[in-house]
């Protein structure tokens, strides 16, 4: 397979209970080849089975470096997009609770086209990016829905050389296709054109 992000060509990296991963020769992201993709009614059933209760300080917490990291950044009168927002729309929830303007995008729950063609002050994309079968072109999407100065504010995962991906729980997830590297994430600066790329402990900035 090629790279679904860079379209370079890819190597076999680990076939963990027969699921086959490969690894990008230029970007160094871990691609679950196709073979293995769920479908989309499989895909919306795991999604289904996520927490309901936006109230729960757990789940507030787990969207917390991504409402944090926008609330440090922006104002009350700019406009965001929870980009994969779920069905419970949590990001969207803590933001509206400070009295942030946000909308939110899902393609299985909040299926709003017209909200891809506007532009945004910030996008964020909370727990979203692993499980995109075509990261190019939603990042290409994404970027373009950015103002100028606007921020993209990701959390995800990202893999290592240091972690042993046998043991990895992340890529266990059958709906975790694409695990993105420090070198992915540069890749996505520079092809796109964001200003900056910024790596935080639980989450990533990258700026227009
Ligand atoms: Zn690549």
């Amino acid at each position: 397979m090629n790279c679904t992000l860079c379209n370079h060509k890819t190597t076999l990296f680990s076939e963990y209970q027969e699921r086959a991963f490969y690894i990008c020769n230029n970007c160094e992201t871990v691609l679950l080849h196709p073979n293995h993709y769920l479908t989309a009614d499989e895909e919306k059933g795991r999604y289904d089975l996520h927490s309901d209760d936006v109230t729960a300080i757990g789940y507030q917490n787990f969207v917390k470096p991504i409402t944090d990291a926008v609330i440090c950044s922006f104002n009350k009168t700019d406009i965001g997009l929870d980009f994969g927002s779920g069905k419970t729309e949590i990001v969207k929830f803590v933001l509206e609770q400070k009295g942030y303007q946000v909308k939110g995008y899902d393609p299985f729950y909040f299926n709003d086209l017209q909200l891809l063609k506007n532009k945004y002050n910030y996008i964020t994309s909370c727990e979203v990016i692993e499980h995109l079968y075509n990261p190019h072109k939603v990042f290409k999407q994404l970027y373009d829905m950015l103002l100028p100065s606007g921020k993209l504010f990701l959390k995800t995962s990202l893999y290592s050389k240091d972690l042993n991906f046998e043991k990895w729980w992340y890529k266990n997830d059958p709906t975790h296709v694409t695990l993105y590297t420090q070198k992915s994430l540069e890749f996505i600066k520079e092809h796109f054109g964001f200003k900056s790329l910024e790596i935080f402990d639980k989450h990533i900035v990258l700026s227009k």
